[in-house]
């Protein structure tokens, strides 16, 4: 067995240390997961450099898009022993107010790995039972993924699914996806899958390049298009496809100042603006350009693990690609793949596997 551990962040900008683990026996509603893999968010990046606070003090052990398998199991959680699982990055309680409407990201009691309790960035960590996805691992072989793979679907894959499904993409309508990172290429695909044509807006050539053969129909570099002519030329696009001027369904990825503010921009009559991104970075906008296109912004906080299954089917059944967009790197190098990350060096989402 691997030696039990996990990598513990105590302040700002400094690495993480790496402390032994004690595997105890999980309390009543919770498991002990061996982790396969997990991926790193910007929102992990955000706690170390950019002093985002944690919900729970440090020192904390980051990480929350958590897949493995059950070690063991505590009282009433006996069903999940010996499971693949993915871990939700959002945890609701299942039993406040909030919860029994169905608004479980909006829980107060919820769990989130790696901000509420310790993280995934570990050998093993102890969560709740209640909302963990079952992984079929025979769909899983079948889509020639390993179990550390799907990690990713933990927030990168059901952040934007949340968001597309909140926002309404279906059939004929054009969505607009700024910024494709490790979440927006999530969003192009799941989009698409949802019968939407999809336009991808980035500053990298690279990785629209990728994404134009993973969903996007249409892909505008804006080093080369300014911020006033996208809405012009994205419309000229849908004008060419028969597809309508109006309504159009923009989803923000960037989590950058610049890119909320020309996602913004490109508000047309009846759009919807799904803000996915986070940055700490403030934006000027006229906010009336809501009431005058008649147009909503809409935001989600992870997704109800409700939702989890559904989106992992989309990866089980080919329909959004993963491979592409992770690579997989030893927890260990967890200091180095960190910094190469906040370096933006890069391209993929890295997953952190035990070794
Ligand atoms: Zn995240
Ligand atoms: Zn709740």
């Amino acid at each position: 067995m691997k030696t039990p551990h996990r990598w513990m962040m105590k302040a700002v900008g400094e690495p993480l240390t790496r402390e032994p683990l004690e595997l105890n026996d999980p309390p009543p509603g919770h498991v002990l997961v061996e982790v396969a893999g997990c991926g790193v968010c910007h929102t992990d990046l955000g706690f170390l450099y950019d002093g985002v606070r944690t919900n729970q003090p440090l020192p904390l052990c980051l990480g929350h898009e958590i897949s493995g398998r059950v070690m063991k199991a505590g009282p009433g959680a006996e069903a999940w022993a010996g499971k693949a699982v993915l871990v939700p990055a959002v945890m609701p309680c299942g039993e406040c107010d909030a919860c029994r409407r169905g608004k479980g990201t909006i829980c107060p009691n919820q769990k989130m790995p790696g901000n509420d309790i310790h993280g995934g960035f570990a050998t093993h960590v102890e969560v709740p039972a209640r909302g963990l996805c079952a992984v079929d691992e025979a769909r899983l072989a079948k889509a020639g993924l390993a179990l550390a793979d799907v990690s990713v679907v933990a927030d990168a894959v059901t952040t934007p699914y949340q968001a597309v499904v909140q926002a309404g993409v279906g059939p004929g309508q054009l969505v607009v996806v700024n910024g494709v990172g490790g979440v927006g290429t999530y969003a192009v695909q799941i989009a698409a899958a949802k019968g939407a044509t999809v336009v991808a807006v980035d500053v990298d050539q690279a990785k629209l390049d990728a994404v134009a053969a993973h969903g996007a129909a249409k892909t505008f570099n804006v080093r080369q298009v300014d911020a006033k002519n996208l809405k012009r030329e994205i419309g000229a696009f849908a004008k060419a496809s028969g597809l309508p001027s109006r309504e159009w369904v923009i989803f923000e990825c960037s989590g950058t100042a610049a890119g909320q503010a020309a996602a913004f921009g490109l508000l047309v009559h009846g759009a919807t603006l799904a803000v996915v991104g986070f940055t700490m970075d403030k934006v000027e906008l006229r906010l009336s350009n809501l009431m005058a296109f008649h147009a909503r912004a809409l935001g989600n906080w992870g997704c109800t693990p409700e939702l989890y299954p559904a989106a992992l089917d989309l990866v089980l059944d080919g329909k959004v690609a993963l491979l592409p967009f992770v690579e997989r790197r030893p927890l260990d190098e967890i200091n180095g793949v960190l910094a190469a990350v906040h370096d933006r060096k890069l391209t993929r989402r890295a997953i952190l596997v035990p070794a």
